[in-house]
C-alpha cells in the first residue's frame, strides 16, 4: 500500500516549522547574512518551541521523531534561510552517530543535555587534507590505559565553535584505510583543543564553521562509540539518515526560490506585459515545479526506508543529489527570472543562489552521490529481467 498524507502529528510540526520560519527566521536571515553572527536568539526560540534535536529518542527525554519529521521541518525552515538551518540541524547530525552506535550510558551522557538547555553539537570527519574519502582520515588516536589520546586537525566543523561535543572519527594509529576508524565523542573543553576562527564563506553565513586542532587531546575510552577500530561503517550509517535531510534541505530552498520567481515575474514588466505571460517564463516555472516534486518525493522516500530501519543508503544518495543538483538549478533560473535585479543584493534570491551551492558539497558531493549509486548498480542491483540480460 502506498500513502503519502502525513499524519495529524507531522502536519502540526510542519505548520509549526512553517510558523516559526515566516515569523522568526525570515525576518533576519538578511541581517545575520550580513553581519556572519551566529543567531542565538533564533535557536533559543526554535529550542524553546521544540524545534531542536527531535531525533532524539524519548527514553533520554527527547521527542523521539524519525528522518522524516525531519524532513518536514527543515523543507520550511530552509525556504526562509538555508544558512540558519544548517546549524539548526547540526544537531541532529552530531548526534545521529551517538544514537546509531552509543550504548546505554553514552546516550544517556551525551543526549539528555540536549532536552534540557539549548546546547550545540557537532559531527567531525572531514580534515584539511581530505573530504569525500572518509577512510582516508589521518587524525589518529592511542589508546594509553582508560584514555584516548588523539592528534590532528579537522576541517569545516559547523558548529564547532559553539558546540558542547563533537561526534569525532578519527583512526587508531598504525592502521590504514577503513580498517581503523574510530568514533569518540569529544567534549570540547578538552584540554589539547583549539578552534580557528570561523572560515570566510559565500553563503551559509549564520552557519558557524570552523577548523579545530587536536594536539594530544585527552579523552575517556568510555567516549568511544562501539569498538575502536571500527566505526566507518558507522560514518556511512550517519550519512544514509542525515542526507535525506539536506535533500529536504534542497527542496525548501528550491520551493523559496520559485515562490519569489513566481511573484516577481507577476509583477516585472517588458515589452509592454508581465513577464509571466512569456512561454519562456512559464516553462522556467514548471521546470522548478516538476523538480522539487520529484525531489521531494525521493527525500520522503529514502527518509521513510530509514525510519522503517531498512538500508536506505542508495535512495538517500539519489534523493541528496537529485534535489541538491535541481535546487542549484532551480536557484539559477529564479534568479535569471529576476534579471538584474536578482543579480543585486537587494533581493533575497541572491542569497539563495549563494546558499543552494554548498547543498551539492557537503555531506557527500553530488559526484560521491552517484560513486554509490554507481557501485551499487554494477554490483549488487538485482536485474528484474534477470534472464533476459544474462
Ligand atoms: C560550509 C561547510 C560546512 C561543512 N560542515 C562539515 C561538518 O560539520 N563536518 C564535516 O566533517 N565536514 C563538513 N564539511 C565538509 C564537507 O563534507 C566536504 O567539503 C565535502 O565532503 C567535500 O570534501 P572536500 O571539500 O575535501 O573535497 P574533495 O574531497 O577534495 O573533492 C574535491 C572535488 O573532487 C570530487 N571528487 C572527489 N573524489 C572523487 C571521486 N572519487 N570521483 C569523482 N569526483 C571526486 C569532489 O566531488 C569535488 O568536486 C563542510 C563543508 C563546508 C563547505
Amino acid at each position: 500500500m502506498i500513502d503519502f498524507s502525513l499524519s495529524k502529528k507531522q502536519m502540526v510540526l510542519q505548520q509549526k516549522a512553517r510558523e516559526f520560519a515566516i515569523n522568526e527566521i525570515l525576518p533576519v536571515s538578511r541581517k545575520y547574512d550580513q553581519t556572519g553572527e551566529f543567531p542565538y536568539d533564533v535557536y533559543e526560540k526554535a529550542f524553546k518551541q521544540g524545534l531542536l534535536n527531535i531525533t532524539i529518542p524519548s527514553e533520554y527525554g527527547g521527542q523521539g521523531m524519525g528522518i522524516l519529521d525531519s524532513c518536514l521541518l527543515v523543507e520550511e525552515t530552509a525556504a526562509a534561510d538555508p544558512g540558519i538551518t544548517t546549524s539548526l540541524f547540526c544537531n541532529s547530525l552530531g548526534q545521529e552517530p551517538i544514537i546509531l552506535g552509543g550504548n546505554e550510558e553514552q546516550k544517556e551522557k551525551f543526549l539528555r543535555p540536549f532536552t534540557e538547555k539549548l546546547q550545540f553539537a557537532s559531527f567531525a570527519t572531514s580534515e584539511p587534507g581530505m573530504g569525500s574519502d572518509v577512510a582516508g582520515i589521518s587524525t589518529t588516536a592511542r589508546v594509553e590505559e582508560d584514555e584516548l589520546i588523539i592528534n590532528g586537525r579537522k576541517m569545516w566543523i559547523t558548529n564547532g565553535g559553539v558546540s558542547l561535543i563533537i561526534s569525532l572519527f578519527c583512526r587508531l594509529e598504525g592502521t590504514t584505510r577503513h580498517k581503523g576508524i574510530t568514533a569518540v565523542v569529544v567534549p570540547t573543553k578538552s584540554k589539547g583543543l583549539t578552534l580557528g576562527k570561523p572560515i570566510p564563506k559565500m553563503g551559509h553565513k549564520a552557519s558557524n564553521t570552523v577548523m579545530l586542532r587536536l594536539g594530544d587531546v585527552r579523552v575517556p575510552i568510555e567516549n568511544v562509540l562501539g569498538e575502536p577500530g571500527k566505526a566507518f561503517p558507522l560514518a556511512m550509517q550517519t550519512f544514509a539518515h542525515t542526507r535525506p535531510t539536506i535533500g529536504a534541505f534542497a527542496c525548501g530552498m528550491a520551493r523559496g526560490a520559485m515562490e519569489y520567481a513566481i511573484a516577481y515575474a507577476k509583477k516585472r514588466k517588458a515589452f509592454e506585459t508581465e513577464i509571466a505571460n512569456f512561454q519562456a517564463i512559464q516553462f522556467m516555472i514548471a521546470e522548478m515545479k516538476m523538480h522539487y516534486e520529484a525531489a521531494r518525493l525521493l527525500t520522503w522516500q529514502s527518509a521513510w526506508q530509514a525510519d522503517q530501519g531498512q538500508d536506505n543508503t542508495v535512495m538517500a544518495s539519489c534523493a541528496k543529489a537529485f534535489a541538491t543538483d535541481y535546487g542549484m538549478k532551480t536557484a539559477s533560473d529564479a534568479l535569471q527570472i529576476f534579471g538584474g535585479y536578482g543579480y543585486t543584493t537587494n533581493y533575497l534570491i541572491e542569497k539563495l543562489f549563494r546558499d543552494a551551492k554548498l547543498y551539492q558539497i557537503y555531506e557527500g558531493t553530488s559526484q560521491v552521490q552517484r560513486m554509490i549509486i554507481g557501485r551499487y548498480m554494477l554490483s549488487k542491483y538485482a536485474p528484474v529481467f534477470d534472464r533476459v540480460y544474462s
